[in-house]
């Protein structure tokens, strides 16, 4: 049935199917990026709301994991329905709290149902084996089962379908969760409980807590009923999630941060990949993992590459989401923008040449104009540093093997994209390249069918594709003997 959105806006935790406040009765102010003003509150909660999630979680598990694949995949897709019958409202929500245009919030909620219809499929297919015994007596048995208790924290920049991807999964296999969404866009991740709640979905299966992120995350991450973590966001708090679950060795899922090279050679189209890098640099004002934050273009189109990404750049509609029109939105806070502010300034006292852009949006606030710069060099801020803003550096580059070894200089190893026409060339870089996820003569490259994560510091595991659900399974092995054969 349709919502406003108004509906979807929760100030309260969900616990065991109940709406609750904080135990102190603290809140946290949310505000618009694009306006500054509060939207509303959430609970300020803590360790002891969480444990009390995580208690309802697991008894909500006795009896959940006894569900069929095909019950789970039913209440999936009833989910996927909510949702896209409400989109509009949850698109309002997410543009209100998040600040990305809302042709882009609809393309996340979009994104967000048809996870959950991926995972409502895949729900019906985690097949086990029967394995040819060596004994003629005895017969061998592969199963999988629910982990069980499992705990999502997600990042401010897509609150939703972070969430699709680890509640779709969850559900599908017959875990529990408690979920705790970024403090700066708790909306999103708070209108979950609400959809779920409303499509039947069992009490207790799906828990929200809000708060104080190192004291819910210490708990999510040390509790012994909670079997699996699954965490988005930045590398360092990944560590730290990471370090703390090994008290309980628990199963880790991390998808962390990025530093996305995009190469283009003298043979690609140049305007497919001026159109690619648009999409691929200005995607949710570049505040995403897999945002291009080097581009690297070989000298015989150099020029003319950095011209037309200047031009298509400025011709980019920046404005408050809501706007009909708005192309680009405000970064999420005064912090990002300043962040923003010392790698154009880091550039330009390096001999950087700011071609489009460069400085704060006149619209105010926390918008920022899409930049470009050229004459980029190594000893830049950029090349190591994950930039979250729409700041475009462009490095020359003379040699194949040169521009691979560049883009392969990071600690990170999430998403990366090149442009080429020659066909050899495509498998030689592809293969070259050490990273989870490649473009190749594309820009956008998610989709639910797909397994999306990374290697190196980027992260641990795979969200979507037939490997999405793996991380939320046991796998048993049974022998059963005394068969007198
Ligand atoms: P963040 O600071 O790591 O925060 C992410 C989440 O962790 C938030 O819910 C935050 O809560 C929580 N958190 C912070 N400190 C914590 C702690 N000590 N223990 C437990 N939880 C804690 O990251 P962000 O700035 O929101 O997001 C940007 C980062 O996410 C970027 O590095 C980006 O690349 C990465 N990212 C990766 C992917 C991917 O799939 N690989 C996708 C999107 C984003 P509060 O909001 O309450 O502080």
């Amino acid at each position: 049935m349709l919502k406003k959105t108004s509906h979807f806006l929760r100030e309260a935790n969900l616990i065991g199917g109940e709406w609750v406040q904080a135990d102190s009765g603290q809140t946290i102010d949310v505000t618009n990026p694009a306006n500054g003003q509060k939207i509303g509150v959430v609970p300020k909660s803590g360790a002891a709301e969480t444990r009390r999630a995580i208690e309802a979680a697991h008894e909500a598990f006795k009896t959940f994991r006894k569900t069929t694949a095909l019950e789970r995949s039913k209440m999936l897709r009833k989910l996927h329905d909510a949702i896209m019958d409400n989109q509009d409202a949850l698109a309002e929500l997410l543009t209100m709290e998040q600040g990305k245009s809302l042709t882009e919030s609809k393309g996340e909620i979009g994104a967000s149902a048809a996870y959950i219809l991926w995972f409502a499929e895949e729900a019906r297919r985690t097949y086990g084996d029967v394995v040819p015994s060596p004994w003629a007596d005895r017969r061998i048995l592969v199963t999988k089962e629910p982990v069980g208790v499992i705990a999502a924290i997600t990042p401010w920049n897509f609150p939703s379908s972070m969430l699709s991807r680890k509640i779709g999964p969850a559900i599908a296999a017959g875990c529990t969760s408690v979920i705790k969404p970024a403090s700066q866009t708790p909306y999103s991740g708070l209108a979950w409980g609400a959809l779920c709640e409303e499509v039947g979905i069992p009490k207790g299966v799906v828990n929200v807590v809000t708060g104080a992120a190192s004291e819910i995350g210490k708990e999510l991450s040390t509790n012994p009923l909670v079997k699996k973590i699954t965490f988005t966001g930045s590398t360092e708090v990944g560590k730290i999630l990471i370090q703390q679950s090994a008290l309980t060795v628990k199963k880790v899922s991390m998808e962390l941060g990025g530093n996305a090279p995009f190469l283009v050679f003298d043979d690609a189209d140049i305007d497919r990949a001026v159109e690619g890098a648009i999409a691929a640099k200005y995607r949710n004002s570049g505040q995403t993992c897999v945002c291009t934050n080097r581009f690297f273009v070989q000298s015989g189109i150099y020029d003319a590459f950095v011209d037309k990404l200047a031009k298509a750049s400025n011709k980019l509609k920046v404005g408050p989401g809501l706007e009909v029109g708005v192309q680009q939105g405000p970064l999420i806070d005064e912090k990002a923008v300043e962040k923003v502010e010392e790698f154009v300034a880091d550039a330009k006292s390096k001999g950087g040449k700011v071609v489009a852009g460069g400085n704060r949006h006149q619209l105010g606030g926390s918008f920022f104009e899409p930049t470009v710069i050229a004459d980029a060099t190594p000893e830049m801020k950029f090349m190591k540093e994950e930039i979250f803003g729409p700041v475009a550096p462009v490095f020359r580059f003379e040699k194949e093997e040169e521009a691979v070894e560049m883009a392969n200089d990071t600690e990170f190893g999430l998403a990366c994209y090149f442009y080429t026409g020659d066909l050899g060339r495509a498998f030689r870089v592809m293969e070259g390249l050490k990273y989870g996820m490649v473009g190749v003569n594309e820009g956008i490259i998610t989709t639910p069918e797909a397994p999306f994560g990374g290697v190196k510091e980027s992260g641990l595991g795979r969200e979507g594709g037939r490997q999405g659900i793996e991380d939320y399974l046991d796998t048993k092995y049974v022998c059963i003997g005394g068969l007198g054969l």
